[in-house]
């Protein structure tokens, strides 16, 4: 179907390769958009206008448990920029439908500093501020400037400020009151050019002494990153997976000195006055309840938890969305009753 501009716009779209988990579902309606006019002109479509919405960047944040009864719009936005830079900083303008990787490598390969921990990171840059990706100690909160977006319902743009966009773990405004209500179409990050590494990260550290690296810019870092991660998460090429289906838990002190009672090797860390509980160790020490045995590993039917990874659910081919969020549902009483912990979805249900 072609609307009167030229923006087409695909009826019955096929989305399995669209999401990172390889799931069937399609779409009512689908358009790509690969210029700001095709945006602006979709604002006036009926098939936009009159149905739900969902915008997707690589999918890898999502779980479609069913076809989607409206429009998925695929951003596709392109162009990368610097805006502006003093002798400390530098600010970079990034298109919402560029990898974020690619982004990451955009400056690295100049010597900037901020954003090398969140190398590797599936996904675009659009959709980054929407769970505020983070990894390896940093949070792209630490070093995001503005964020371009329009509002889908006046079709009229809005900048958002770090501060107007409610940043928690793996949470912001966009994915919580204004989920779906604006476009996030373009973000500009503010990067340091002087020498600033943030090497905290236990795992970061042990790497680098381990491997003798002295880092001498952000490159070493991101490469660094990108080896950890390519020997310790599945590849959704390899195997539909969306990353950590689970947040991690943050309890308070009464709750955590009930739990350290009850299980001695409770794993924990201490953060800004919560106690994070990592929910892969949760998932580690419960199981589906007849077997006795650990999620970690476990396989039924399609679905499974990662072997190596107990906060990944991977499809092994041919799985639902509705197998998944089962399954995961399945995971999430099994915690609740060993520990009294409610896990909380990372993953998008659409
Ligand atoms: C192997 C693997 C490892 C991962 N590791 C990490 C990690 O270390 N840290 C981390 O934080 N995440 C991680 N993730 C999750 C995922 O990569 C990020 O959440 C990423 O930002 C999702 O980007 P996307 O473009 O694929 O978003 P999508 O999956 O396409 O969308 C995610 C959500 O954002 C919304 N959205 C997308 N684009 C826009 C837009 N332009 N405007 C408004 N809303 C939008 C969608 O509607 C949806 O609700 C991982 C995933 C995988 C598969």
């Amino acid at each position: 179907m072609k609307t009167s501009n030229g923006i087409k716009i695909i009826e019955n779209y096929d989305l399995v390769k669209l999401n990172t988990f390889g799931v069937f579902a399609n779409a009512q309606f689908f358009i790509e958009i690969n210029n700001e006019d095709d945006l602006k002109e979709l604002f006036s479509c009926p098939e936009f206008k009159d149905n739900k919405k969902l915008f997707l960047g690589g999918g890898s944040n999502v779980l479609f448990t069913k076809d989607f009864n409206g429009i998925v719009i695929l951003n596709k936005l392109k162009g990368i920029e610097i805006l502006d830079e003093n002798l400390d900083y530098v600010f970079i303008k990034s298109m919402g439908g560029e990898k974020w990787h690619d982004l990451v490598s955009f400056t690295v390969d100049r010597g900037y500093w901020g954003i090398e921990n969140l190398s590797l990171i599936p996904g675009t840059v659009g959709a980054a501020p929407v769970q505020n990706i983070g990894a390896y100690g940093v949070e792209i909160k630490d070093i995001l400037e503005n964020i371009e977006t329009y509002d889908i319902e006046k079709g009229e743009k809005k900048v958002f400020k770090k501060e107007e966009c409610e940043f928690g773990y793996r949470d912001s405004i966009f994915k919580n009151k204004l989920k779906n209500k604006y476009f996030i179409f373009a973000v500009t990050l503010k990067l340091n050019k002087k020498v600033n590494p943030n090497v905290s990260y236990k795992v970061l550290q042990e790497y680098l002494e381990k491997n003798k690296i002295e880092v001498k810019s952000s490159k070493d870092i991101s490469d660094v990153v990108v080896a950890i991660r390519k020997s310790k998460l599945p590849d959704p090429v390899l195997i539909g997976n969306a990353g950590s289906f689970f947040k991690n838990v943050y309890v308070n002190k009464q709750t955590f000195e009930k739990l350290i009672l009850k299980y001695p090797d409770l794993s924990f860390f201490e953060e800004d006055g919560m106690i994070k509980i990592p929910a892969g160790w949760l998932i580690e020490k419960c199981g589906p309840i007849e077997n006795g045995v650990s999620w970690k590993g476990y396989r039924k039917g399609n679905v499974g938890v990662h072997k190596r990874q107990a906060l990944v659910i991977v499809n092994y081919g041919g799985a639902t969305g509705e197998e998944i969020k089962n399954f995961s549902e399945e995971i999430i009483n099994s915690v609740y009753y060993k520990f009294g912990l409610k896990l909380e979805r990372e993953v998008n249900l659409i």
